[in-house]
């Protein structure tokens, strides 16, 4: 494993793709890898994609990776989808477009799907990361299928979120929830060569000034309404979140929208935002990382017998929840 992760520092593509089967395989290969290749992290901009299934997430990834190659930026890209058991290149692969990218020694493409719990995809989804990161991929494009709480939490992993919405999809822009909108850092009407485009764009701008926030973020957070003076030295540093059109279908609008991405990033690291966001990653993933331990500790120490039996005592009255919790804390 040691040989194999030294050749994940030096690029080397064949080690890489090893490295990362075996960090979304076996949580224990995840701790050896992501602990040797950790103070090698923290360079790439992760970017989340969310937004509804049908409104061209994966074209759009696609065209996004192009541009960033003109670029010369090495870019990885991670397909999650929560909803299915399926792993590997099945999504991706049946995903035409996205083949235009394969072959591309600057692209690294990564499938994941879910193995049992959202927490385990979570915990592999951020070890890939890390070693393509690790690796030297500048930027990550971390796309989520559909858009529930899952991909909320996926997308929170990210510097930047990007929400997509298409034209005519739903009645206006219903289909994207409050809580969607809020994790945005730039919002994307794709389908802009469809009609309805420039209505979908006047909705979504509509949502972000009657929201909270007005439209703005300082540094991730939702801005509060405080003083004048307090509130102009904010606005300097605050983020605007911009309503974008592209068509991935026609390729227009790809080019502003990745120089979104990248000022972003650098909007980030400049008024230390990008800090923040690390340290509320930080914080979420030691305790994802606490919770499957403590977790996987109550099941070695209790049987599936023992506990159903508990939890049948709870339904019964027999004993409340909270000394349910003490019998099986006192077991740990
Ligand atoms: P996803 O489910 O969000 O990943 O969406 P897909 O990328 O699979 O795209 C869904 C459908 O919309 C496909 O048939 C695409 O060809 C089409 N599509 C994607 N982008 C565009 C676009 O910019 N314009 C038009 N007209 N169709 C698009």
């Amino acid at each position: 494993m040691q040989d194999l992760i030294e050749k994940v520092r030096d690029g080397n593509i064949r080690a890489l793709a090893r490295v990362i089967s075996r960090v979304e395989n076996d949580a224990g290969d995840a701790a050896e890898v992501v602990r040797a290749l950790y103070q090698d992290t923290g360079r790439a901009q992760v970017v989340g994609i969310t937004g509804p299934p049908g409104s061209g997430k994966s074209s759009l990834v696609t065209e996004i990776a192009k541009e960033f190659r003109k670029r010369e930026h090495k870019l990885g890209i991670v397909a999650v989808d929560p909803s299915s058991p399926f792993t590997g290149g099945a999504l991706l692969g049946d995903r035409v477009r996205m083949q235009e990218l394969a072959g591309d020694k600057g692209v690294f493409i990564r499938s994941m799907a879910s193995r049992g719990s959202l927490g385990g995809l979570a915990r592999a989804t951020a070890a890939v990361i890390k070693v393509l990161d690790a690796a030297g991929f500048q930027t990550i494009l971390v796309e989520t299928v559909g858009a529930g709480q899952s991909e909320v939490d996926i997308a929170q992993a990210a510097h930047t979120t990007l929400v997509i919405e298409a034209p005519g999809m739903g009645d206006d822009v219903q289909s994207i929830k409050a809580g969607i909108l809020e994790i945005a850092d730039i919002l994307v009407v794709n389908k802009a060569d469809k009609p309805g485009a420039a209505r979908t764009v006047k909705g979504l701008e509509m949502m972000l000034h009657m929201g909270p926030q007005g439209g703005t973020r300082h540094h991730g957070r939702i801005m509060e309404r405080t003083a004048v003076v307090e509130q102009r030295a904010q606005q300097e540093r605050a983020w605007r979140i911009p309503v974008m059109q592209t068509s991935a279908l026609k390729v227009a609008g790809i080019d502003k929208l990745v120089e979104k991405i990248v000022a972003h990033g650098e909007h980030l690291r400049e008024t230390g935002g990008w800090l923040e966001r690390e340290q509320q990653r930080s914080a979420r993933e030691v305790e994802l990382l606490l919770r499957e331990r403590l977790m996987a500790r109550l099941e070695a120490a209790v049987s599936p017998q023992e506990r159903d039996d508990i939890l049948a005592a709870v339904a019964r009255r027999e004993i409340d929840p909270y000394t349910a919790v003490e019998k099986l804390f006192e077991k740990i």
